[in-house]
């Protein structure tokens, strides 16, 4: 079959056989935009029906998550797990705790994950799980409860050696010690390497909680080195203000630059002497609070109610903009403020927070892009490491594990850029992570045979 007719055939058969799932459907499209010159490359792809494939989830399990909350009334949420391939290794993916979630969300993240896990060079397979469950709010005793609940069914699909669940939003340390508690008691068994994200006094690793973070600043420190520019002096916006941002804005602070927003679901500050990360951090993962109490708190600093991030670049120039509190929250008008702001870089921290008009605008005006699947690879690569650790039962120290997660974001770096040359369009991140990370699935996919 001609490469043009397989490419929008699959997709044609993704969107009729995935109704509804519209997150799923952008994460495949965006992934088969660039396909066309590999599949002309290596027929042999569509010979063997990789592309149906690939869209197809080896498994997808969905269950019911009963608990009581604190005033004694049964709750009901819905409960997910889709295993997407394993042809790399074990399913490897967080678990995201929103109401917004649904089958079809977490269709795209695992989807994603793939093809960000192969890109890391680590032998691990791709899925994703989650729950409609709201944190917010929830008191620890109800989220203690859920997590318990939620893991009295996950028990029996994962394993060291099968899935290896971790955190993604609304699921931290704290959410995977109830899960990574209950695992335990149910089969009995110290298993560390069934989770990741795990505290440091039980099995966790150095250097995963900044891990995502730190990592999309190295990918970004890499792009502008292209360009011949550094962090060092540079003004920056970071949206949200979870772990990915927390650490992204520290990292970029010791490298010189200036991170002048953040925000959460309700608002954004604008801080212009740059934001105070021990403070923001005080606020969100201590107090757990909204993000109006740092611009109370801190002097200069402004809340912008109900403002993404994007619109602080009306008033100040930035130069380097990293998305990372979730999909679809920067779109063609936001991009539009970034580029009159003097952008030079946008790095992904969050899944898909681009959307993929205001990728194509950004792509169109020469910024460097950096996809989520490349930039923020950095976590799910330290939770690689953590099952390094596991197994051989050893743990080690935060300068070594850094220097192995600057390391893999070299690499991916390098892989992304040298595809992209490869195939004619130099500089090109978006291309060059789809078809390297494709590549890597779809080689090892002929090898196992039809499975
Ligand atoms: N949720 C993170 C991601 O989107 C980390 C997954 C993991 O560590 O397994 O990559």
């Amino acid at each position: 079959m001609a490469v043009n007719g397989a490419i929008s055939e699959t997709y044609a058969s993704v969107l009729a056989r995935n109704p509804g799932e519209t997150e799923f459907h952008q994460a495949v499209n965006e992934v088969f935009e660039s396909l066309d010159r590999v599949l002309e490359k290596h027929p042999r792809y569509v010979d063997a029906s990789i592309l149906e494939r690939i869209c197809e989830p080896e498994r997808q399990i969905i269950f019911r998550v009963p608990w009581v909350d604190d005033r004694g009334r049964v709750q009901i949420n819905r409960g997910f797990r889709v295993q997407f391939n394993s042809a790399l290794g074990p399913y490897k993916g967080g678990l995201r705790f929103h109401p917004s979630v649904l089958l079809g969300t977490v269709k795209f993240l695992g989807f994603e994950q793939i093809f960000k896990n192969a890109l890391t060079g680590l032998p691990i397979g791709g899925g994703k799980g989650g729950s409609d469950f709201d944190p917010k709010g929830k008191s620890d005793a109800e989220i203690m409860r859920f997590c318990q609940s939620f893991m009295t069914e996950l028990h029996r699909h994962i394993g060291e050696y099968t899935d290896v669940p971790a955190g993604d939003i609304g699921v931290g340390g704290r959410e995977i010690g109830y899960l990574f508690g209950q695992y335990k008691r149910i089969t009995n068994s110290y298993e560390s390497g069934v989770l990741t994200g795990k505290g440091i006094t039980w099995g966790g690793s150095l250097v995963r909680t900044e891990a995502t973070g730190y990592g999309a600043v190295f990918f970004t420190q890499h792009m502008l080195e292209s360009r011949g520019l550094a962090f060092d002096g540079l003004d920056v916006l970071v949206s949200g203000s979870g772990n990915v941002a927390t650490y992204a804005i520290e990292k970029i602070h010791a490298l010189g630059g200036r991170v002048v927003g953040a925000s959460d679901s309700g608002g954004s500050v604008y801080d212009p002497a740059g934001i105070d990360v021990a403070l923001l951090q005080d606020v969100k993962e201590v107090r757990r609070a909204r993000i109006d109490a740092y611009a109370a708190e801190r002097d200069g600093a402004t809340y912008l109610p109900g403002l993404p991030v994007w619109e602080i670049a009306r008033e100040h120039n930035v130069q380097v903009a990293l998305p990372s509190a979730t999909q679809n929250e920067l779109d063609e008008s936001h991009a539009k403020l970034l580029i009159d702001a003097g952008v030079v870089a946008v790095a992904e921290g969050a899944n898909m927070p681009t959307t993929p008009g205001a990728t194509r605008l950004l792509r169109e005006a020469g910024v460097l892009f950096a996809p989520g699947k490349a930039a923020n690879a950095g976590g799910v690569a330290t939770s690689a490491l953590e099952m390094q650790q596991n197994a051989s039962r050893d743990s080690w120290g935060a300068d070594y594990t850094e220097a192995r997660l600057a390391e893999i974001m070299q690499g991916i770096h390098e892989r992304c850029a040298e595809t992209a040359d490869e195939y004619g369009v130099p500089g090109d991140y978006v291309l060059g992570a789809n078809i390297a990370g494709f590549t890597r699935v779809a080689d090892a996919m002929l090898a196992l045979g039809v499975i």
